[in-house]
């Protein structure tokens, strides 16, 4: 492509509303633009590398034995309505109706989709296992639109769907499917790892989740420094510390006036965090649950979520809720006498002893309370890891990083095809649920991901397999004919061999033009200047690396270097 024909919305100054570096380069690149709050419009050269990414995962998918399918993203609400999901996904949903106030959704997923088709198409086990993907545009009313198209309302994603007889053929297909995200994000150049995931409220058997690590990420996944252990806080189970051992004291209630908060309670009664026990009110769907923890420690309200068999709306409780279920205002709840649907006790807090708890009287708090003797209720794991806690798996120390999320893939068992009716005949001719994965890739978060992992202070710093184009030829003095006719030349003959090729002939300074491919992160630049006259261009690699003085008749040679060294 010559540049002088080319729409460049390369920007130099760094935009306002972008907070995070992907998103900022993503707008001076000319890589994509604003349209809506988390709605972008893709550019010319944003659209190159978002089909890269794309071409990469559909020959992945296919070398894995999957099959492209192409849904549609208006669908009919019955299908949500049969799954349970119309409710479930709330105000996430963008829904609509047509001219005859028929309700439809613009599809945020596609489960119901798919084994809607399976249930129409597939009879009996001959036809299994198969599994379908699409790479396509999914809509979510996100609550909270941010960093560009790392959590955008609308964006592209690979969703795929296997379908087995048996866990068995499950299990090889998620493997499968598994290895094929290995090899997708390693051909991003991503330095990722997959991670155990929370897969409880689903009620599959198996998760993981493709992290990226990045300062920017809204997941926390813990790490173990020893063992291969790696999960999202959200799923690590905790374990309980051992509480001290003393005599148990006699439970006693004092007088704490106008204390809220723990802070106030700690600092108020002199006392460590340790030895109270917080009393958290919740609403979860249409239960009121209370749940219990050490003041220190941090509730994970999955966990809790999970305890319930699956909630669609947790929430703290207000104020109103909170006096009607301790007959105090907010700041004092506690185990003793708590009108509330189910108390859930973090397991450590049964081992400690003679503890603070709140008296569900205003102004008034105990001391001296303990587990067994003074309150009962359903006790678990309930509360967030730390990285005081040790490996689950193998006891070693861990450690907790940030990571963006780019892709998940999920054992659904028979949920969808137990609630859809989805069966096939098998062999020994019994009518049976076919047993489901789902497997999602975000296409644009992974864009985004990239970016995040491969920039300097100069711009983007594409990977050659993922780059808009793999190489810019530059003619450093527009006026002078014999620069720009073997700049043409080299031009013609990189398109001919297939290199993705940029020819930048604008009548711009060299230096305006160095700028613009840095920014936008071509990997190799190629400048035709002053050293024409000896047979001589130069050749640079973005990702560093000196200028290389290069005779001309061996550039092509020197650029199939560049492609060999990047197999993988
Ligand atoms: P998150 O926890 O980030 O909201 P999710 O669990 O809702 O993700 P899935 O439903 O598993 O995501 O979707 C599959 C993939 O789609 C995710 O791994 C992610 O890469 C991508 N994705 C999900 N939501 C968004 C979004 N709002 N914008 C961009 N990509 C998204
Ligand atoms: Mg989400």
């Amino acid at each position: 492509m010559r540049v002088s024909n080319m729409y460049l919305g390369t920007l130099r100054e760094v935009p306002a509303e972008a907070e995070i570096l992907s998103h900022q380069l993503m707008l001076r690149a000319g890589m994509m633009r604003k349209l809506a709050s988390g709605v972008y419009n893709y550019l010319p050269i944003g659209l190159k590398v978002l089909k890269n990414i794309e071409n990469i995962v559909r020959d992945e998918m296919d070398k894995a034995g999957a099959q492209e399918f192409l849904c549609s993203a208006l669908l009919p609400s019955e299908l949500w309505k049969e799954s349970g999901r119309w409710d479930v996904m709330g105000p996430e949903m963008f829904k609509l109706q047509d001219r005859n106030e028929r309700e439809f959704c613009l599809g945020p997923t596609h489960e119901e989709v798919f084994t809607d088709f399976a249930r129409n198409e597939i009879k009996s086990y001959k036809q299994l296992p198969i599994n379908l993907y699409q790479i396509q545009t999914k809509y979510r009313d996100e609550r909270r639109p941010r960093f560009g198209v790392m959590r955008s309302r609308e964006f592209v994603m690979k969703d795929a769907y296997s379908f087995d007889r048996d866990e068995k053929g499950l299990d090889l297909s998620y493997d499968k499917m598994y290895e094929a995200y290995c090899n997708i994000f390693t051909r991003c150049r991503l330095d990722f790892s997959p991670v155990e995931a929370d897969s409880g409220a689903m009620g599959g058997s198996g998760s993981a989740e493709f992290m990226v690590k990045s300062e920017v990420g809204e997941d926390e996944i813990v790490f173990c420094d020893e063992c291969k252990y790696a999960a999202n806080v959200e799923k690590a189970p905790a374990t309980a510390e051992e509480g001290p051992e003393e005599d148990l004291k006699e439970l006693n209630k004092i007088h704490t006036p106008n204390i809220k908060t723990i802070d106030e309670l700690v600092n108020g009664l002199g006392i460590n965090k340790k030895k109270l026990a917080k009393t958290l009110l919740f609403k979860a769907d249409e239960q009121i649950v209370a749940i219990m923890v050490r003041g220190d420690r941090e509730l994970n309200e999955i966990k809790v979520a999970n305890a319930l068999g699956g909630v669609v709306e947790f929430m703290m409780c207000d104020s109103e809720k909170v006096i009607n279920a301790t007959n105090a205002q907010v700041g004092f709840a506690g185990p003793i006498g708590i009108k509330v649907d189910k108390l859930f006790i973090d397991e450590e807090v049964t081992k400690m002893k003679n503890f603070v708890i709140g008296a569900n009287e205003t102004d008034y708090h105990f001391e001296n309370a303990n587990y067994g003797r003074d309150f009962e209720g359903i006790v678990g794991d309930f509360r967030k890891i730390t990285v005081e806690d040790k490996c689950p798996k193998c006891g070693g120390n861990i450690t907790i990083a940030r990571g963006v999320e780019v892709g998940h893939i999920f054992k659904l068992g028979t949920k969808y095809s137990k609630s859809m009716n989805a069966n096939f005949i098998d062999e020994d001719g019994k009518n049976k649920p076919l047993v489901m994965g789902c497997y999602g890739i975000g296409v644009n978060r992974t864009m985004a991901a990239i970016i995040e992992q491969h920039n300097d202070e100069n711009g983007i710093v594409w990977p050659l397999e993922i780059a808009p184009y793999h190489i810019v030829v530059i003619p450093a003095v527009m006026k002078n004919e014999e620069q720009v006719a073997e700049a043409e030349k080299i031009y013609l003959q990189l398109q001919q061999l297939g290199i993705k090729a940029l020819l930048d002939d604008r009548n711009e300074r060299v230096g305006v033009k160095f700028k613009d491919s840095e920014l936008i992160g071509i990997p190799m630049r190629i400048t035709v200047g002053k050293k024409l006259t000896d047979g001589i261009v130069e050749f640079k690699l973005r990702n560093g690396g000196e200028v290389e003085e290069i005779k001309i008749s061996e550039i092509i040679d020197r650029i199939k270097v560049e492609f060999e060294q990047n197999k993988l």
